[in-house]
């Protein structure tokens, strides 16, 4: 039985579901941070109240999700939640967890799991999330297993300097990746990403002119609906800003979004994911990673298009139809509010942030309530709405002129 607000529905209430699921079924997602928060939010409004397992005290996602305090990645805190809360589909909001865990929990309890433990599995394994996208035709900068000092050796030679070596697993915000610029650097490249046994690969370097990511929601029965293309600035490895739609021709649009259906549409189970990409100068597109969960490159959805990420993820998970994912306005930025400094620093300087974009028409505020500030920590985000992209720019310059200059 669930319900957010008003009358409490029994389960076995007509289902909207393609697939049988009743309308009132229960939601457990693993991980109760920003995004869980945000998935929970979401819900909150189509009167479905998740439920989440996160062990830290405080999870943002409690401000409208129920809270089990717990380890998304132990396998009897999983089957707990499932069994105790009445889950009846379970997915998550990082795909660093265990998925032996998963598996195990879901063939213990029946419950259903979205997108599927399988493809989770895939797409923690950058090497073999690389893998899979190859057999299946996506284009990708060549890769290849790094085993030893003489396969450095040979990618050096293959690939030319500077390559990518990075770490195949829980790698994020760019930790997990090293640049190596000459044979010199091999040494000091392998004991950063923590020595050969790690599990470690090579990419060959691309010579993007932009980085463009894009939303796809799956439905339970495999249909892909991708949203608007976006330009994504990186500051320090982490996601800083955000525009939609990206600053490209008219024919990448289309290409990207073929790409990013693509990819998704030889991955198992339904939801949103997330799809990085690099842009070269001769217009061809590679894809970077795959995020099987809402991505920070889709926040701008939040304020920016008929249907959110996160609306479209919970959707899709309870069988639902999807929603449309156009743009809503001429076009919408995303500026993170990452944290500038330590403590009550940092959160005073967010605050005059926040001030500002109260103070400019269009400008939408999220905030996570996280637990504690720290440098270079994601605390929120403003979604930037204009008619055109130049008042859209405008605007973020007036609030972050170094975000508006990385755009340019
Ligand atoms: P995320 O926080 O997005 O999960 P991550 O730690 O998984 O990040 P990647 O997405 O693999 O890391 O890479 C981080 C950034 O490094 C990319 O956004 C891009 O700017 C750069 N990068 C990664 N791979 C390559 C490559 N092959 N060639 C050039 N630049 C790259
Ligand atoms: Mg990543
Ligand atoms: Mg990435």
């Amino acid at each position: 039985i669930v319900a957010a607000a008003g009358p409490v529905m029994e389960k076995d209430v007509t289902s909207v579901s393609a697939t049988g699921l009743p309308r009132t079924a229960v939601v457990g997602v693993l991980g109760g941070g920003q995004l869980g928060r945000m998935m929970a939010l979401a819900a909150a409004n189509m009167g479905v109240r998740l439920k989440c397992l996160d062990p830290t005290p405080d999870a943002p996602a409690a401000v409208a999700a129920e809270h089990v305090q717990g380890h998304f990645r132990d396998a009897a805190a999983i089957e707990d939640f499932v069994k105790s809360k009445g889950v009846d589909v379970l997915t998550m909001e990082i795909e660093h967890i265990n998925t032996d865990a998963l598996m195990q929990a879901a063939s213990d309890v029946k419950v259903d799991i979205e997108p599927s433990p399988a493809t989770i599995r895939v797409i923690q394994d950058k090497f073999a999330q690389k893998q899979h996208f190859a057999a299946h035709g996506v284009p990708l900068p060549q890769f290849r297993n790094i085993k030893c000092r003489g396969c450095m050796e040979g990618t050096g030679k293959a690939f030319g300097y500077p390559f990518m070596l990075k770490a195949k697993r829980l790698a994020y915000d760019g930790r997990g990746n090293y640049v190596v610029h000459s044979e010199a650097d091999i040494d000091s490249a392998v004991a950063a990403l923590g020595g050969y046994e790690a599990g470690l690969y090579a990419e060959r370097f691309a010579p993007f002119v932009k980085e463009l990511a894009v939303m796809v929601v799956r439905s339970r029965d495999g249909k892909v609906v991708s949203y608007p293309i976006v330009e994504t600035i990186h500051k320090n490895n982490i996601c800083h800003v955000t525009e939609a739609p990206a600053d490209v021709p008219p024919a990448v649009h289309v290409k990207a979004r073929e790409v990013a259906e693509k990819a998704i549409s030889c991955l198992e189970g339904a939801g949103i994911f997330g799809v990085e990409m690099f842009l070269l100068g001769d217009g061809t597109l590679l894809l970077n990673e795959v995020a099987p969960r809402p991505h920070n490159s889709g926040h701008y959805t939040m304020d920016g298009c008929v249907t959110s990420q996160f609306e479209n993820h919970v959707r899709a998970v309870l069988g639902w139809p999807l929603g449309e994912t156009r743009l809503t306005s001429g076009c919408a930025i995303m500026l993170n509010l990452l944290g500038e400094a330590d403590g009550d620093e940092g959160v005073r300087l967010a605050h005059d942030l926040m001030a500002k974009a109260y103070n400019t028409p269009g400008c939408k505020v999220h905030w996570y309530g996280k637990d504690g500030m720290k440098v270079g920590r994601k605390v929120g985000h403003i979604n930037i709405l204009a008619a055109s992209r130049e008042e859209a720019r405008a605007k973020l310059g007036a609030l972050d002129p170094a975000g508006l200059a990385a755009l340019q």
